[in-house]
C-alpha cells in the first residue's frame, strides 16, 4: 500500500459498497483511496487531514446527464409550460446566441453548482447549434477550458444531428416566426460537418475532460451519422451518448438503430421513457446504461416515469440534472428525492424505488450507467472523489437509516469538503483555487 499524502478521518463512510457503513477514517494516494478502516486513523506523516467531525463521508454524485450551456436560465421553465416552448424558445434562443465568453460564463456557473452540491463527475451533453462553426469550435474551447479548470471529472459529449424530425416541424416554424433568435438551420449540420466537429472535440479529450460523440435524438441523425459517431467512439475507447425513446414519435425503432450502430453497448441513453420493456432488455444485454432525469421530465410535462421499467429490464440507471435552464439548482439530494417521488406518482410498474436505491442511482449505479465502477464507491482501489457532509445541524435529527438520511434531510449547503481524484477541490465550504 502506498502511505497516504491525504486521510479523510472521524467519519461515518456511507461506501455504497454494498451496505458497508464504517466509522473511521480513508486515505488517499494519487487518485486512487488506499486505505479504509474503522476507528482512529493512524498517523501518517506529512499527509493532508480533513476532519469529518462525525459527519457523513460519500463518494462524489454522478450526474449521469445534465446541459450546461443554458445555466444563465435558471428557472425559465416558469414561464415555457409546453416542451417545445421551452426547448427552442428558450434553450435554443439562448444557446445559438452564445459567445465564448457567456458559454464559458455558463459552464463555470455549471461547475460551482455540482461542486457545492458534491457532484463529482458529469455527463454533460453539450451544444450551442451551429456545429462545426468558427463560433461553435471557439465556445467548446472555452468550455473545455473551464471544464478542466474546475478538477471535475467531465464528459464532454458535442450535440450533433444531420436532420430535423417531422414531428417538430410547425411548433419550430411557429416559434421561430416569432423570435428572431430562433434559427432552425442552426439545429443540424451535414453528416460530414457534424462528424468531423465530433472528431475535432475529441481532440480535447484528457486531462479531467474526457469527450463522447452524441447524436442529439437518434431521430435527427441519419445511419450514416450514427455510425459514423460509433466508429469515433470505438477508436478512441468512449461511449456515445443520446437523447434515448424520449417521446413516442422519436421512441420508433430508436433503440435499434442505435444498437445496430453500437452493438458492442457502449451507449448511455437518456430517459428512455417511451421505450418497450423489449427494447430495454436489448439494451441491457448489449451492456448499456440509461440515465434518468426526473426533475425535468417533470417540469417538461412528461406524466410517465420509466424508472421502473428501466430497472426491471436490469439497466444500470444514473440520474441526471439534465438542463440548467430546467434544473439550475444542481441539487442531487433534490434530485433524489424527486426520482422517489416521481416514481411513486407516475411508475408504470409495480417496482417503486426507495431511498438506498435512489442513492445507489446517484453514486455506484450512475458510475456503471457511465462505463466507470470505480467511481461513486468508496472502497481501496476506486477513484478518490470523496465528499464530506456536515450533519450537526438541526434538521439531521433525529435520523436512523443513513440512506434515508441523505435523501430526506441532506440539504445541499451541508457539503463542506469535496475531493476528486485525491485533489481537495472544496474545503471547509470554500473552494480551494487550482494549484
Ligand atoms: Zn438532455
Amino acid at each position: 500500500m502506498s502511505a497516504p499524502t491525504l486521510v479523510v478521518e472521524n467519519g461515518v463512510l456511507v461506501t455504497m459498497d454494498g451496505d458497508r457503513l464504517v466509522r473511521g477514517w480513508l486515505g488517499i494516494a494519487g487518485d486512487r483511496i488506499v486505505a479504509l478502516a474503522e476507528g482512529a486513523a493512524p498517523p501518517a506523516p506529512g499527509a493532508r487531514r480533513v476532519d469529518a467531525r462525525g459527519g457523513y463521508v460519500r463518494p462524489g454524485f454522478v450526474s449521469a446527464h445534465q446541459h450546461s450551456m443554458d445555466a444563465l436560465l435558471p428557472g425559465s421553465a416558469a414561464r415555457a409550460r409546453a416542451f417545445p416552448d421551452w426547448l427552442f424558445g428558450v434553450h435554443y434562443a439562448e444557446v445559438l446566441g452564445h459567445g465564448p465568453e457567456r458559454a464559458a460564463e455558463a459552464a463555470r456557473r455549471t461547475a460551482a453548482g455540482l461542486l457545492r452540491a458534491g457532484v463529482t463527475t458529469v455527463v454533460g451533453c453539450w451544444g450551442v447549434g451551429d456545429a462545426g462553426s468558427a463560433r461553435s469550435r471557439e465556445c467548446l474551447a472555452a468550455t473545455v477550458e473551464v471544464a478542466r479548470a474546475s478538477g471535475l471529472r467531465w464528459v464532454l459529449a458535442p450535440i450533433t444531428g444531420d436532420r430535423l424530425p417531422a414531428a417538430w416541424a410547425a411548433d419550430l416554424a411557429r416559434i421561430a416566426a416569432a423570435d428572431a433568435r430562433v434559427r432552425p438551420d442552426g439545429l443540424t449540420t451535414s453528416t460530414d460537418t457534424a462528424l468531423a466537429f465530433t472528431a475535432h472535440a475529441m481532440e480535447a479529450d484528457g486531462e479531467g475532460v474526457t469527450v463522447w460523440p452524441c447524436a442529439e435524438l437518434p431521430e435527427m441523425a441519419s445511419d450514416g451519422l450514427l455510425r459514423g459517431l460509433a466508429s469515433l467512439a470505438e477508436h478512441s475507447g468512449g461511449w456515445v451518448t443520446t437523447h434515448l425513446s424520449a417521446s413516442p414519435d422519436g421512441a420508433r425503432g430508436a433503440v435499434d438503430r442505435v444498437l445496430g450502430a453500437n452493438p458492442a453497448g457502449r451507449v448511455l441513453g437518456a430517459h428512455l421513457t417511451h421505450a418497450e420493456p423489449a427494447e430495454l432488455a436489448r439494451l441491457a444485454r448489449a451492456g448499456a446504461g440509461a440515465a434518468h432525469c426526473p426533475s425535468s421530465t417533470m417540469l417538461g410535462g412528461g406524466s410517465t416515469s420509466a424508472l421502473g421499467r428501466v430497472r426491471e429490464a436490469g439497466l444500470p440507471v444514473g440520474l441526471g440534472l439534465d438542463n440548467g435552464s430546467l434544473n439550475g439548482t444542481a441539487d442531487m439530494v433534490l434530485e433524489m428525492r424527486h426520482a422517489l417521488m416521481f416514481d411513486r406518482v407516475a411508475g408504470t410498474t409495480g417496482r417503486r424505488v426507495d431511498a438506498e436505491t435512489v442513492l445507489r442511482m446517484a453514486t455506484c449505479e450512475g458510475a456503471v450507467a457511465i462505463g466507470r465502477p470505480d467511481l461513486g464507491v468508496l472502497r481501496v482501489g476506486a477513484a478518490a472523489d470523496v465528499v464530506v457532509v456536515d450533519t450537526s445541524g438541526e434538521h439531521w435529527r433525529p435520523r436512523t437509516d443513513p440512506a434515508a438520511a441523505m435523501v430526506f434531510q441532506e440539504r445541499a449547503g451541508d457539503v463542506t469538503d469535496v475531493v476528486v481524484g485525491g485533489r481537495v477541490l472544496m474545503s471547509a465550504r470554500e473552494p480551494v483555487p487550482a494549484q
